[in-house]
């Protein structure tokens, strides 16, 4: 049990907590879950029936930031009612803004970075003693929410965070500023955690960083492993089914990290790429360090690791300068690459980053124009792709049951299936598949060995 001093001095009571972003996000609310909960506190569903309430912020786009405005309202109106007694905002928003924040929105009363979640519960305790706001918002690569005791959604699958931080300072992006720098978990740790899991009836595990591939590889880090021999390492975990992983960066998908993703039996045929802009002068202004003719070779060398790869991407459209014939280069190595899926975003600058000075913004029509027709290609593609499964049979990872009462999982190439037949979740149940949509795919469960 984390302790923070001041425990018995104020009962546990209820917390609502919400979670704004990525899977990362989403892993640490499962550590403060768990930290609240190991310190007396319990979740509750709704904010009206908490006593606390927490936003675990994202401010890697500017949507994010608009929500948690509107959850804020919430906050104020119960506050205001007297029913909630704190507001925490914790995470990337939490990071990003802390000087001003606290000043800038009265209703908030704790800020927590994501390197201080092992402080959540102490700034929270005083402030409910004391009245006085707090903010725990270390700089660096501070503390690990891997440490902290967690609390996960019950399933076959989880997430284990084998880095946090990031080095590369992409022009677009705040991760670095608020997460601080690469830092790898000890190997030995993260398979512990694995096994751990395994015992508990996990089948598949999704390792979380940044840059997953640079694990590893930043001065001063002590163990002797990078990423492709971590993912050996957990090839040998008996009874564990299925390892992924996100995010990775081109610049550090090595050659022996490919062949890799070919040669061992639980990593799934599937990789996401974010490639961002298919125009060469665009990638050096975004500061991502590889070509278009880099990443092409590198989808090739993939493809002929692992034939049957689902290769998924991200792009943004609009990054300032952007011009007409630069975007029709997204379009052309979209088409190159055949993706499998894609996340597509219109650029937002983000305050402290290096674009956000930029001059020759892109006006939001040109941008949405642009952003339209870059989803109706990958949707088509996507659509495409999908159609050419129907007749196959595949493995699904049974997590549940669908509102109609059908099972639901996901295939090794991460694509969604609903499916008929009885199946428990945790279960692997063959699936020939029936139809297909660009979001996912249907079928029936037939008998193992057809
Ligand atoms: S690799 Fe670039 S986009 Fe990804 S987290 Fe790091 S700085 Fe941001």
């Amino acid at each position: 049990m984390v302790t923070s001093g001041l425990e018995g001095l104020i009962p546990g009571g209820t917390f609502y907590l919400r979670t704004f972003g990525c899977q990362m996000n989403e892993h640490d609310s499962e550590r403060i879950h768990g930290l609240l909960s190991a310190e007396g506190w319990h979740r509750v569903e709704r904010p009206e029936d908490a006593d606390v309430l927490i936003y675990n912020t994202c401010s890697v786009r500017e949507k994010a930031d608009s929500r948690l405005l509107g959850n804020l309202g919430v906050a104020r109106r119960l506050k205001a009612a007297g029913r909630t007694r704190a507001v925490v905002v914790a995470g990337c928003l939490a990071q990003s803004r802390r000087d001003t924040f606290l000043a800038e929105q009265p209703v908030v009363d704790v800020l927590v970075g994501p390197q201080s979640l092992d402080e959540l519960g102490r700034r929270l305790r005083e402030f409910l003693l004391t009245g006085r706001p707090g903010t725990a918002c270390a700089g660096g690569t501070g503390g690990w929410s891997a440490t902290l005791p967690r609390i996960r959604r019950p399933g076959p699958t989880a997430w284990v965070q084998i880095m946090t931080g990031c080095t590369n300072f992409c022009a677009y992006c705040i991760v670095p500023y608020v997460r601080g720098a690469e830092s790898s978990r000890p190997a030995e740790d993260i398979v512990a955690e694995v096994r751990s899991l395994v015992a508990d009836g996990v089948r598949e595990v999704t390792l979380l960083g940044q840059n997953v591939n640079a694990y590893g590889k930043e001065a001063g880090f002590g163990g002797r492993e990078e990423f492709p021999d971590l993912l050996g390492a957990l090839d040998d975990v008996a009874g564990l089914c299925r390892v992924r992983f996100m995010t990775s960066h081109p610049k550090d998908m090595s050659p022996r990290l490919i062949e890799a993703l070919g040669r061992y039996a639980s990593v799934c045929e599937h990789v996401h790429l974010p490639v961002q802009s298919g125009n060469n002068r665009v990638l050096a202004a975004m500061g991502r360090g590889y070509t278009r003719e880099d990443y092409l070779h590198l989808v090739g060398e993939l493809r002929r690791s692992v034939p049957s790869l689902t290769l998924t991407t991200d792009l943004i459209v609009a990054f300032p300068g952007e011009t007409e014939a630069e975007f029709r280069e997204t379009l052309s190595l979209v088409e190159a690459c055949d993706f499998d899926a894609a996340f597509t975003f219109i650029y937002s600058p983000r305050p402290g980053t290096r674009a956000a000075v930029l001059p020759d913004r892109v006006d939001r029509q040109t941008a949405e124009r642009r952003v339209n027709e870059l989803i109706a290609l990958v949707q088509g593609q996507a659509a495409e792709k999908n159609r050419r499964l129907v007749g196959a049979t595949l493995e699904v990872l049974v997590e549940g049951r669908n509102a109609n009462g059908q099972g639901w999982g996901r295939t090794r190439g991460f694509k969604l299936v609903n499916f008929s037949g009885t199946a428990a979740a945790g279960e692997r149940a063959m699936v020939e598949i029936g139809g297909a949509t660009s979001a996912g795919l249907t079928g029936r469960r037939v008998p193992h060995g057809r």
